[in-house]
């Protein structure tokens, strides 16, 4: 792209976006009475204008039927999850029937993990990225514990080379070939958190199944962010969080893809639930787990409606819109504010951005390591409208998302760091 530092430049980009209608349909927090300069949808994404709406509905629905309301109306709870499969499917690249809403991550990674890491004496280790989401390596620490080994035997990270702040596929891929048959299972965030470095999910499937391990993925800052395809990269397992790409809201529900070749395994071992049981013979409420087929059989419990009403607003505008042009978007304006950061380091290189440049291995977030004054640019940033985020030790993160954030929100965010202690 010939990308310009102007704002005549940004304001062209955004006036010829075929997504700037969906700006709107959000809500910005405020700033001193004006519109912040919102870049953290990859830890809680705005809110939807339908989503008070869907709530309400739900609301009245449950005042006027109250148990009823399980079986009358457009959508009935007693089948709620289902009316979120079709978009959740179109979303990562899988069948209807490997995904289901339900839980929240942490939990769903524990009951994936039951299924997809069992170990023996010979095939006990996980391998991860180093520096994972911690929620992700408590949950690894304490599976691996479960079974009664220790997570320094068990555990394998793989960290980025000397002098390097993200990884090498090659490294990945040779580190599961080394440990070979002795991996049970390679759990890796598909987008990690810190440095928003983008995975090669295909390949790191490939590389695991060539061992005879299980291959899952945590995609709470994937999904929603990258047009995925579990189904057709053979993964075995992944999991993902609503309310960071996804703008369903705080503790927005989980969604989960199980493989069908796992899926439609009925002794596959797991922990069960009235919910995942064989919808035919739910209710007769008898001894014996018989799982639904598919992903719909890890569920354990009736959808939390409220959630998944929000959720599915949310979902419903990614479907219309499609993870295509919405990466599209991404891949030009990630690309452009990475462009204008740049800018501002040709004297002096004062924004070291660790995020890969390749737009294969990144989604949206930029994550800029920042020297001594890091709190401080942090703060002058928040004083100036900006809402981004600040992980310890030294990173600020900023995520232009394509649903809506502007090409002129990434111009005035770069005015705002070229202007920092000038
Ligand atoms: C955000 C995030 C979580 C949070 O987990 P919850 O159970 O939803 O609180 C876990 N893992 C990763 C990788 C995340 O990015």
């Amino acid at each position: 792209m010939n990308y310009q530092p102007t704002l005549s430049y940004a304001h062209h980009l955004d006036k010829t976006d075929p997504l700037r209608p969906y700006r709107r349909q959000f809500y910005f927090p405020k700033h001193k009475g004006k519109s912040v300069l919102y870049f953290c949808g990859n830890s809680l994404g705005l809110q939807p204008k339908g989503v008070k709406e869907a709530l309400e509905h739900e609301v009245m629905h449950w005042r006027e039927h109250a148990v009823e309301g399980h079986f009358r109306g457009e959508m009935p709870w007693m089948y709620y999850h289902k009316f979120l499969l079709p978009q959740s499917a179109r979303l990562v690249g899988a069948k209807e029937s490997e995904v289901v809403v339900m839980n929240t991550l942490t939990t769903n990674l524990h009951l994936l993990m039951v299924s997809f890491y069992r170990p023996t004496k010979e095939r006990f280790k996980i391998i991860m990225e180093a520096g994972a989401f911690p929620s992700d390596q408590y949950a690894m620490e304490s599976q691996v514990r479960f079974h009664g080994f220790s997570p320094k035997e068990a555990i394998v990270e793989i960290a980025p080379r000397p002098g390097e702040e993200t990884l090498r596929t090659e490294d990945i891929i040779s580190t599961i070939e080394k440990h070979g048959n002795s991996v049970a299972t390679v759990m890796f965030g598909g987008v990690n958190y810190y440095t928003g470095q983008f995975f090669d999910l295909g390949k790191i499937t490939e590389a695991g199944h060539k061992v005879g391990a299980n291959v899952g993925f945590d995609l709470a800052h994937t999904a929603g962010n990258l047009p995925l395809k579990l189904h057709d990269w053979n993964v075995d397992f992944a999991c993902w969080c609503s309310y960071k790409y996804l703008n369903s809201g705080p503790g927005g529900p989980s969604g989960i893809f199980v493989h069908e070749r796992h899926g439609d395994n009925p002794d596959l071992p797991r922990f069960a639930g009235w919910w995942g049981h064989d919808e035919g013979s739910r209710f007769l409420m008898k001894k014996g787990f018989i799982p639904m087929q598919g992903a719909a059989g890890w569920q354990l419990s009736n959808a939390q409606i409220f959630s998944c009403a929000a959720h599915k607003v949310s979902l419903d505008m990614f479907d219309k819109v499609g993870m295509d042009a919405l990466r599209e978007k991404a891949v030009k304006m990630t690309g452009y504010l990475e462009f204008l950061i740049e800018n501002l380091n040709k004297e002096k290189k004062r924004f070291n951005i660790i995020t890969p440049s390749k737009p294969q291995a990144r989604g949206c977030q930029l994550s800029i390591l920042t020297g001594k004054e890091g709190k401080q640019l942090f703060d002058y940033l928040t004083e100036n409208g900006v809402v981004a985020d600040w992980r310890e030790p030294n990173v600020i993160r900023v995520a232009p998302v394509p649903f809506y954030n502007s090409f002129e929100d990434c111009w005035r965010l770069a005015d705002l760091l070229g202007k920092f202690n000038q």
